[in-house]
């Protein structure tokens, strides 16, 4: 599946130029080509969704309930006219449909998250009562450590929040265990599909969670729609997330004088405001894309050069591997890891500068994890210097991620480049800027001996 900037060439600190190897597609991965093509065709038939009369806004507004439908296919959402079916309501982001979800949570309901989540997970549930379990060492240790928090817990409404691949190891969940533990102990749970979505099918019932949230911009469509799927009751029952037109059916000046609203259900009861319907066009294209290539294909293709990756990081004796579930976890195509002696954000700037390669540094905002795994309680700030002494772990990882349209070429050259540099250093002096690493911009001699040194 082709994706756009394949062809996009990007300057060497070194001198010329090299085609862009993005390899941080779990920030945000590029749009398809067939996206793309499709947000053209329909852009200029573009108008305003569920309040014109015309024509185009006709159109524009049956392609938004048509895109609707196609998410509703592809994540296969139950039916149920009842509001006991799912609903599919379009966000802006998985970060927007978890906080929309715990908007709309009952009245007492308990949360239970791992420490592991990314932050998108962890935070919105500030105002309910939360449990934050351990981090687990195996999926069977995920399971039981919900089971027991469970087992523990008082009488009332129970949500269990899980993510189905780490946005930091790429390792998988076992989401379906934990969704049966889940109701085993009268709980529901949401999924964060954020990372898993763009890899391996996300389907409702087979999973048997309650709720997916997943984003655009990481399943090749990035123009600003999230997705929010899974059962209707509770989303039905709650306040609307956002007040304003197209949430709300009536709008009445009560004999007290002020205001007696009657609100929709269904989803437009989350969706106030003009819609995102080139977004919501976008994610739906996406997900055709992907069910027509075949998810099969997609995963065989990824564990390939998945497992190169890890072939080639394993052979740079300085290198380790982010890992929770260890040597036999199943991994997404992304990956974190340390070197020995190098400073993350160093190492990661070097990559951009002199080869050309965007992968991403920090603690991935997924910060109890990260230090968990790196055994640290606190993060580095930024910048260049190396870690205090050589083979000293850093105190952030550098993530690299991968998925449609990624080349061997760029694998390879990524494993070329982390081993050139860790062997030989850097060519290129650098600098700390704002609490980032930086090439030093001005040509002095030192930099031009680097750069010829190899
Ligand atoms: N969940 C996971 C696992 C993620 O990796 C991310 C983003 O990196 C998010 C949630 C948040 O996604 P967004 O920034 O699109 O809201």
């Amino acid at each position: 599946m082709p994706v756009l900037g394949r062809d996009v060439r990007v300057p060497l600190v070194t001198g010329g130029e090299v085609s862009y190897a993005a390899l941080d597609y779990a920030a945000s991965a590029p749009a398809l080509q067939r996206v793309w093509d499709e947000v053209a065709a329909y852009a200029p038939y573009y108008g305003s969704v569920h309040r014109g009369a015309g024509h185009l806004s006709q159109l524009s507004t049956d392609l938004f309930e048509q895109s609707r439908a196609t998410v509703a296919r592809f994540l296969g959402c139950r039916d149920g006219a009842e509001g006991d079916g799912d609903d599919v309501v379009f966000t802006r982001s998985t970060t927007d449909s978890l906080n929309l979800l715990a908007s709309a949570l009952p009245e007492g309901t308990r949360v239970f998250v791992f420490e592991t989540e990314h932050h998108a997970s962890l935070l919105p549930w500030r105002a309910s009562p939360t449990t934050f379990l351990d981090a687990p060492h195996s999926p069977g240790q995920a399971v039981a450590t919900l089971e027991a928090a469970l087992r523990a817990a008082p009488e009332g409404p129970k949500l269990v929040c899980v993510t189905g691949a780490s946005n930091v190891t790429g390792e998988i969940w076992p989401v379906r265990q934990l969704a049966g533990a889940a109701h085993r102990h009268g709980a529901r749970i949401v999924l964060d599909a954020a990372q898993l979505a763009p890899h391996h099918p996300v389907h409702i019932g087979e999973l048997g969670v309650d709720w997916v949230a997943f984003s655009g911009h990481k399943l090749y469509a990035p123009f600003g729609a999230g997705v929010l799927a899974g059962r209707a009751d509770w989303l039905r029952a709650a306040e609307p997330y956002l007040a304003g037109g197209g949430a709300s059916r009536t709008v009445l000046r009560g004999a007290d004088g002020g205001l007696d609203v009657e609100w929709r259900t269904g989803p437009a009861r989350h969706e106030a405001g003009s819609p995102n319907v080139i977004g919501a066009y976008a994610l739906a294209a996406a997900c055709r894309a992907l069910s027509e290539a075949g998810f099969e294909a997609i995963g065989g293709r990824e564990a390939e050069l998945t497992g190169r990756l890890l072939d080639g990081l394993a052979r740079i004796p300085e290198v380790t591997v982010l890992s929770l579930f260890g040597a036999e976890a199943t991994r997404v195509g992304v990956l974190s890891f340390v070197v020995d002696g190098w400073n993350s954000s160093h190492l990661a700037t070097a990559l951009s500068a002199e080869y050309g390669i965007g992968v991403r540094d920090g603690l991935f905002c997924a910060h109890p994890l990260v230090r968990k795994l790196l055994g640290a309680q606190r993060a580095e700030p930024g910048g260049c210097g190396a870690p205090e002494a050589p083979g000293e772990q850093s105190l952030n990882a550098v993530r690299v991620s991968f998925g449609a349209g990624t080349p061997d070429e760029h694998v390879e050259r990524f494993l070329r480049a982390v081993g050139e540099l860790v062997r030989y250093g850097a060519r290129w002096r650098y600098r700390t800027e704002d609490g980032r690493c930086v090439p030093d911009s001005e040509r002095d001699d030192d930099n031009d001996r680097a750069a010829l040194a190899r």
